[in-house]
């Protein structure tokens, strides 16, 4: 039972008692899909964008690598990218605690 539990922690997007975790979806950070993210922070959560888009792209799908390409011109840019992530940053900390 405690083993389960240990597990639940770590695989569920449920958040223990006490720790807030936010969801957004790939769509809602540049993506292309419904994909949810859990995270307690704006950097966890894009971590974990990034990392899917990263998976994505290298699965060659094609509405991922379509959403990636205003990203990369994004990049290219370092102020660009900064408002960008400025922007989500705000929209994360709008979001009401599941
Ligand atoms: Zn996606």
């Amino acid at each position: 039972m405690l083993h389960f539990l240990k597990c639940s922690q770590h695989l569920g997007p449920k958040h223990e008692k006490g720790i807030m975790m936010k969801h957004m979806t790939c769509r809602q950070l540049g993506g292309a899909c419904e994909t949810e993210f859990f995270a307690e922070t704006f950097e966890e959560m894009a971590e974990k964008s990034k990392q899917h888009s990263m998976a994505m792209f290298q699965a060659k799908d094609a509405a991922h690598i379509a959403a990636m390409e205003p990203m990369k011109a994004l990049m290219s840019d370092p102020s660009g990218m900064q408002q960008w992530m400025n922007s989500k940053r705000a929209e994360f900390a709008k979001l009401t605690d599941e």
